[in-house]
């Protein structure tokens, strides 16, 4: 009679855990499960007290369903706090939005439209009130969203730029600037907006390609030191002419070489003309002649910009038809040799730089367009003509001055330019620059840029190239316009006396309008009595109430204050900021400005920047390229837990690709991780801790897996210091994937199978896959949420209900021998060039599997002969028998580059097959207790009780 043998085989059981994940079906469950049993209240009880870790969350914009630049962001940041909460830290993670501003305003201003009904029609609270249902409505979609990709946080009580404590406390900081001094009316050159009729923050200005007409302009010269340049024109280049009006000035580079030159002979439809005497920059010359068609001319002085900045002056070019104004040459160090023809027009109310040097030069500093971008009453000639349409369109501006200028001789030539322009992100409309009275902080004051500077200095910065970046923007940034003259955002809490024009600075006041703000919102500050706030210091009769608000920005550089600072929960400064690389502009910048004025130092310790998300092509994904992918596709098709794959296998800090090819990629790197951990829960599904060996006795090949789970410890640890969690994932994969079930949980099948139970070698083992499991779930757990907290449940073990509440494990200092590393590294190396030998067998159908071969293994290389001397390389080969040979190989002998020194000849095993294990053996039929079976499973089989009678 022969016996079943398969009864005796251990095989791993793991329904419980398939291998079909089924992740968009299973996740919402895991979610549900965490929110009954209040993970995230676990994991605060269980942290209190420890260090704290405080990412603090840069706000998303509420207005619209999360895209992949989202899942990236925020998924990066869960990963980071589970890790650092598994490392011992309280991490906790609390949500933020960003509520007030132009594109909410926007959306419920297109309401109105599609009603026929206008913004102006809507008392202003209605209008808030509307806006900020928008902004609720998104929050908890978006709330939903984020919770959809496993990313643990306290949502029940998220921060909100629009909330009463908010609004309050964004008075209380800008009140700040205000009472210190910091904040100051100023009329300047702002991005405009005519769209929107709004001045447009840096991080709001889109740069997009536009064509320009561009024009050649003689100014001519009135006062010179030297007889050619009297009586000479001058030359400028714009893209700009309806900035001529606005001219105040010319700018010239000390630097910089000019010519004097007389027009010999001209093309026939040149607008130059003959004799005429012309200046320019020296090394412009050849291609000036060429545009505007001069086809013959002399040089006939030279003067320096040094010389050409002195002591000339020139008229305006449209004096006679009303310009009475004159233009001196400047000395600028922006002018530059790129364009044009190395001479400027300055015009002080459409350019920082221009208002800048008009500023040094004491220049007037004319308003020539309002905020419709229509020339002002008072502008000769041009007054109502139209720079842009609000719907972008190019208006008669250009046009009206072109056709002046023609008409008194003053243009030279005429043409067009396709360059990038700024326009605003919202509604894409061209911008302008335009003088308006605004609210500034000074940067000068108080040393605010001193101040912000050397925060920088004491941040940390991931990559560190981002230091420089913000060092650089924040050591050259003008003044910072705080005002808008819109609704939906915190009221500027100022109030300016009629007479003085000076703005109250009282901190009173300003507590009044915060504590008034706490209870009703901003709100309060349109719908109350002015005198409310004022109190009976001040006469409301005296003052003018400012009705701008404060820009978005500052809202968001706040945060720190109100999110940080006034929760128990949290710390002040946050251990990390992480955003995308535009926020050095934005958030970074702002956040450091607001706390470097008001608290003298920067709001975080270090900050994390990744790039974009592209498409798989590196393009930037668009409705309009029709290459959006949607991370509500991704959970509904693949899962959250392989987009958390995507995010940090990628290089996170260079933007990062993505596309169904990509994501199929890390689909099926899950499957080999999934698999891992399948065939620990299958193996140790029995597991009991009796069975536990102690390191020193095991067999080295599980002494080498534990010295493997040391290092991964150690590269863990110094990953997750640097928040490097790519090195960290590329790690883990090749451990599960190479090291384990490629190698080491193959070679140990055959022992966990039929081995007998007490053996030391499948003791040894299981205590091994006992250690690994734990291990691999802690380390997993921060990436894999769902899958990491799945295979903990599925094994049922430890005391901990969730993965996500333990540690990461303690590994034993003495389980790392590099020594012991090394000598199996060398092991690996024959068996790859066995396994070669093996496959090559198999493709030529001499061999079905490995246990039917006895490879003779030649090897020539001392140290690797060494190295497998004491191995047993027919188990590390999952073959039935392995000879070793010092002794040349035949010709025929298998070789790979993957082991030099080593050549493998295939034999066939000699003996029978044992019907239990499958390795062919001498001795199988040797124990008449089993009689199929080789002595070793004669053994087990008879340990087990069920030998043949
Ligand atoms: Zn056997």
């Amino acid at each position: 009679m022969s016996v079943d043998y398969r009864a005796t085989v251990f095989l791993p059981q793991a329904d419980h855990f398939p291998m079909r994940a089924r992740l968009p079906k299973r996740e919402p469950q895991t979610l549900a499960t965490w929110d009954e049993m209040d993970l995230y209240g676990k994991l605060r009880a269980q942290s209190a007290g420890r260090d704290k870790f405080v990412l603090h969350d840069g706000p998303p914009y509420a207005n619209g369903h999360l895209h992949m630049g989202h899942a990236l962001n925020k998924i990066l940041k869960d990963v980071i706090n589970r890790a650092m909460q598994m490392r011992g830290y309280d991490a906790n993670y609390v949500p933020g939005w960003d509520c007030h501003g132009l594109p909410i305003e926007w959306k419920v201003e297109e309401g109105y439209r599609a009603e026929g009904r206008s913004k102006d029609d809507v008392p202003v609270t209605e209008f808030r009130r509307e806006c900020r249902e928008f902004a609720e409505r998104w929050m908890a979609t978006q709330i939903e969203e984020f919770k959809r990709f496993g990313v643990e946080g306290d949502w029940d009580h998220p921060y909100a730029t629009m909330s009463y404590q908010a609004e309050a406390q964004i008075v209380r900081e800008i009140g700040k600037f205000l009472v210190s001094g910091g904040l100051y009316a100023g009329t300047r050159p702002v991005l405009w907006s005519v769209a929107e009729k709004t001045a447009l923050a840096d991080a709001e200005v889109e740069y997009h390609d536009h064509t320009s007409p561009t024009i050649w302009v003689r100014f001519p010269v009135i006062k010179a030191p030297t007889e050619e340049l009297c009586g000479a024109n001058i030359v400028i280049w714009t893209t700009t002419p309806w900035t001529l009006p606005g001219n105040r000035a010319l700018a010239c580079h000390p630097d910089i070489s000019y010519s004097v030159i007389r027009v010999d002979e001209t093309y026939e439809d040149s607008l130059a003309e003959f004799g005429e005497r012309l200046v320019v920059a020296t090394d412009l010359l050849s291609s000036f002649v060429g545009e505007v068609g001069i086809k013959h001319y002399v040089e006939i002085a030279a003067i320096d910009g040094k010389k050409l900045s002195e002591d000339v002056v020139c008229n305006h070019p449209l004096r006679e038809a009303g310009f009475w104004v004159r233009s001196p040459v400047l000395p600028a160090d922006f002018v530059t040799l790129d364009q044009g023809t190395g001479i400027v027009h300055i015009a002080p109310g459409h350019g920082t730089d221009d208002w800048l040097l008009g500023k040094q030069h004491g220049l007037d500093i004319p308003e020539t367009v309002d905020e419709n971008g229509v020339f002002l009453e008072h502008v000769p000639l041009f007054a109502g003509e139209q720079v842009y349409t609000p719907k972008g369109k190019e208006g008669g501006a250009n046009r009206a001055v072109i056709d002046k200028l023609r008409e008194v001789g003053a243009l030279l030539h005429r043409g067009t330019l396709r360059h990038t322009y700024p326009h605003s992100w919202r509604s894409k409309v061209p911008l302008i620059f335009r003088v308006t009275p605004q609210w500034f902080i000074s940067m000068g004051k108080n040393a605010l840029r001193h101040k912000a500077l050397a925060a920088i200095r004491n941040t940390k910065f991931y990559p560190p190239d981002g230091k420089q970046r913000l060092y650089d923007m924040i050591a050259n940034r003008p003044d910072w316009c705080v005002s808008r003259q819109r609704r939906w955002g915190v009221p500027l809490p100022i109030f300016v006396h009629k007479q003085t024009g000076e703005p109250l600075r009282d901190p009173d006041v300003i507590e009044r309008i915060a504590t008034v703000f706490e209870a009703e919102g901003g709100d309060a500050w349109f719908d109350s009595d002015p005198q409310r706030f004022l109190g009976e210091a001040y006469d409301a009769a005296d003052y003018t109430q400012v009705q701008d608000v404060v820009e978005v920005w500052f809202d968001s550089g706040s945060t720190h204050s109100f999110v940080l600072e006034q929760r128990d929960d949290l710390k002040w400064p946050a251990t990390l900021y992480l955003e995308g690389t535009d926020q050095h502009r934005g958030w970074f910048h702002t956040s450091l400005l607001e706390a470097s004025g008001t608290r003298g130092e920067a709001p975080y310790e270090g900050v994390l920047t990744h790039g974009f998300v592209l498409d798989g092509k590196g393009h930037k994904m668009s409705k309009s390229m029709g290459n959006v992918i949607s991370p509500q596709d991704i959970m509904n098709e693949k899962g959250a837990d392989i987009l958390r794959l995507w995010v940090v296998a990628a290089d996170y800090a260079g933007d990062v690709r993505i596309s169904d090819e990509i994501l199929g990629f890390h689909a099926d790197a899950y499957r080999r991780m999934r698999n891992t951990l399948r065939f620990l829960i299958g193996t140790l599904h029995d597991f009991d801790p009796s069975e536990r060996v102690d390191p020193a006795e095991m067999p080295e090949l599980e002494q080498w897996a534990l010295h493997r789970m040391a290092e991964t410890a150690q590269v863990i640890e110094t990953g997750a210091q640097g928040y490097d969690f790519t090195t960290i994932y590329h790690h883990l994969y090749q451990l599960c994937a190479v090291d384990l079930s490629a190698f080491y949980f193959d070679v140990r099948k055959d022992a966990l199978y039929c081995d007998r139970p007490d053996s030391l070698r499948r003791r040894a083992c299981r205590t091994v896959l006992d250690r690994l499991f734990h291990a691999l779930t802690a380390w997993l757990a921060p990436i894999l949420a769902f899958t990491a907290e799945e295979a903990w449940w599925a094994h049922g073990a430890g005391p901990e209900e969730s993965v996500h509440l333990r540690q990461f494990p303690e590994i034993p200092a003495g389980w790392r021998q590099d020594a012991l590393a090394a000598k199996w590294h060398k092991v690996r190396q024959v068996r790859r060039a066995v396994t070669g030998a093996l496959e090559v067998e198999r493709a030529e159908k001499r061999i079905g599997a490995g246990l039917q071969a006895h490879p003779v293994v030649h090897i020539a290389d001392d140290a690797l002969a060494e190295a497998v001397a004491d191995v047993d390389l027919a188990e590390i080969c999952i073959t039935s028998g392995v000879t070793v040979t010092r002794e040349a190989a035949p010709a025929e002998a298998f070789t790979t580059d993957d082991a030099p020194g080593v050549a493998v000849v295939v034999r066939l095993a000699e003996g029978e097959k044992c019907q239990r294990c499958w390795q062919v053996r001498p001795d199988v039929g040797s124990d008449p207790r089993a009689p199929e079976t080789c002595s070793r499973c004669a053994d087990a089989v008879t340990h087990l009780g069920m030998a043949a009678a």
